[in-house]
């Protein structure tokens, strides 16, 4: 049995509609090593991708308090060449920040062409965190779905490739991280007070998210939603669909300039 990752453009997109839990029937140790090989080709891949420097991608990473975002970034980084890569982490708003355009922030993080952006949290914040704790009003978020369809579409023309991926747990698994973090001298930084306060309005982030998926789930940047309960099966996910990316981008070393061979004393 196989779970889609995606609903065509245009559709409603419904997290409930995903089993959070889902691993197509697969054990821990194959999952692990089929990612591996996954990271093994796209090291391979995002060499091509930083040798020819004409395209870059930019993996987007969303999903509540504890869904696995840092874990995917390690997954990803120890897969891939750190030049070749440009990690980027979206925290609220500096006073800078705020006395710009909400995707001013966006924008400069774009890495250039060449490299792997991955974005820990991202523009989708403007969107479900300002919504849910209301920190703009109504008629402004909701400007915003179509302000980063035209964002999206601009940086895609110029050769921007996005891998959007909802990292979709259950909020069952959420306590049993919360509570792991709570409990773990190594991990209890990771919490603040907004973190538990998130969890109570657990349903409004779901419904911002159904929102904000449907809404910006386009042809030229859909939306994956990744089964992340079980962090061996959110990972294998991820590489696959990157590497498949960078498959289909098929990015070229440059043309060898043969004269070069002869100039070598
Ligand atoms: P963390 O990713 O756990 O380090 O937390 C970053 C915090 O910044 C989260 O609570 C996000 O919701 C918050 N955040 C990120 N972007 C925005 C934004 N544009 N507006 C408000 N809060 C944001
Ligand atoms: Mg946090």
């Amino acid at each position: 049995m196989d779970q889609p990752l995606s609903v065509p453009p245009g559709r409603d997109l419904r997290l409930a509609d995903f089993d959070p839990d889902f691993t197509a029937g697969l054990d821990r140790d194959t999952a692990e090593a089929e990612t591996r090989r996954h990271c093994d080709a796209l090291d391979e891949l995002a060499y091509r991708l930083f040798a020819e420097a004409k395209r870059a991608v930019v993996v987007v990473l969303q999903g509540i308090d504890t869904s696995g975002k840092d874990g995917t970034i390690r997954m990803l980084a120890s897969g891939i060449s750190p030049q070749c890569l440009a990690v980027k982490s979206f925290k609220a708003p500096s006073a800078l920040e705020l006395s710009h355009d909400f995707l001013w922030r966006v924008h400069a993080a774009i890495p250039p062409h060449g490299t792997i952006g991955v974005f820990n949290r991202s523009h989708y914040e403007d969107v479900v965190v300002v919504r849910v704790r209301k920190l703009v009003p109504k008629d402004v978020w909701q400007d915003r779905y179509a302000q980063i369809n035209a964002f999206e579409k601009l940086l895609h023309d110029g050769g921007l490739t996005f891998v959007k991926c909802f990292l979709h747990i259950s909020k069952k698994e959420q306590r049993q991280r919360l509570e792991d973090r709570l409990k773990d001298p190594k991990k209890q930084w990771k919490l603040g007070p907004d973190d538990l306060a998130d969890r109570e309005r657990w349903d409004d982030f779901q419904k911002a998210y159904d929102d904000a998926l449907t809404e910006c789930n386009t042809p030229h940047a859909p939306w994956h939603v990744v089964p992340a309960d079980k962090k061996w099966y959110r990972n294998l996910v991820v590489a696959r669909i990157v590497r498949q990316t960078l498959e289909r981008l098929d990015p070229k070393f440059p043309k060898f300039d043969s004269s070069l061979l002869t100039k070598l004393d």
